[in-house]
């Protein structure tokens, strides 16, 4: 799902969210969780979805190679620098939720054509290296979700606006009521994963032939998906601790609210949200 990220507010003010929008992106280098981003934001202004459904809107224009979004955000429909996961990393297992229908929403969410991973050839690179550690220590790399199409964000957007459909709520988020998952920002108009090296994994056990217990599921909005939540056993956190030492020993950040996701640091495209669809034709000539 989303990280922390852009919180939406009312249409009067959406010129100059967009404003303070690209201030935070230049300051932090950073779009997709900022504490700050989400802080200021929700201080200025009630959310609502006005707004969402404008920049919404500016995200699915016709794609140029590079636009600006009406919201400042720099688009590309550029797929050149970006590798498919299966073959960059192929001890890799892909579970693609979002190209099933078990994930938040229930539905396949637009821009997933078809059941594959996608990420810049830097993040592919470094993801390599990860697997290659913990497969040696009896581990593969277990991966749900990678590049992510602005369109499938802003499928996100538009289902958080439809009150009532709440059919997956018992499974990944029992505990909110669908209203605050924009205020409290599970959802954004925009997501790290976006810009092409940010990945959502888990670790599988090749001894016991299952997913390694994580004290939680991908995907699950509430504090339990926190990387140090402490009302899990010991061995649950140290397996969060195995997969996120891994990643970060070579080169990517964790984020403070889903044990899942991680960013490359030295992402080679931190302001730009690509919009080309996850599949094969994308990769297509390379
Ligand atoms: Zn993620």
């Amino acid at each position: 799902m989303g990280e922390r990220g852009l919180m939406p507010t009312k249409k009067n003010r959406v010129w100059i969210l967009g404003v303070a929008i690209a201030l935070v992106f230049a300051l932090s280098g950073c779009g997709q969780n900022g504490a700050a981003a989400s802080s200021s934001a929700a201080s200025s202004s009630a959310a609502s979805s006005s707004a969402a459904s404008s920049s919404a809107e500016a995200a699915s224009s016709p794609a140029a190679s590079t636009s600006a979004g009406a919201d400042g955000v720099k688009l590309s429909d550029d797929s050149s620098d970006f590798v498919l996961l299966s073959e960059a990393v192929p001890d890799a297992i892909l579970e693609i939720r979002y190209y099933s229908t078990y994930n938040f929403v229930g539905d396949r969410i637009d821009g997933y054509e078809e059941p594959l991973a996608m990420l810049t050839k830097e993040a592919a690179a470094a993801l390599k290296e990860v697997s290659d550690e913990l497969v040696a220590k009896g581990y593969r790399l277990k991966i749900y979700d990678a590049y992510r199409p602005q369109k499938a964000v802003t499928n996100f957007v538009e289902w958080g606006k439809d009150a009532d459909d709440t059919r997956m709520k018992e499974y990944f988020y029992p505990d909110l009521d669908k209203s605050v998952l924009f205020p409290q920002g599970y959802i954004a108009e925009h997501s790290g994963h976006s810009r092409g090296s940010t990945v959502d994994l888990t670790l599988f056990d090749m001894k016991t032939e299952k997913e390694v217990d994580m004290g939680g599921t991908f995907d699950f909005f509430g504090e339990k998906s926190h990387p140090d939540y402490t009302n899990i056993t010991e061995e649950q956190y140290a397996n969060r601790m195995i997969l996120r030492d891994a990643m970060l020993a070579h080169g990517f950040k964790p984020l403070a609210e889903e044990w899942w996701h991680f960013t490359l640091e030295n992402e080679p495209y931190p302001d730009t949200y690509f919009t080309f669809p996850v599949n094969s034709d994308s990769m297509a000539g390379k």
